[in-house]
């Protein structure tokens, strides 16, 4: 998802597992990942 809006509802999941953070929102510095946002997903 290269979009700037960014989802008001949380899609039903798993599905999109964020490729850099595997789905945890956190990259390993235990901040946010920057590639899904923390969103965990992408
Ligand atoms: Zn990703
Ligand atoms: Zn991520």
């Amino acid at each position: 998802m290269d979009t700037d809006e960014r989802p008001a509802y949380v899609p039903p999941v798993e599905t999109y597992q964020c490729c850099h953070c595997g789905g945890g929102g956190l990259d390993s510095h235990g901040e946010t990942c920057e590639h899904c946002e923390g969103l965990g997903f992408c």
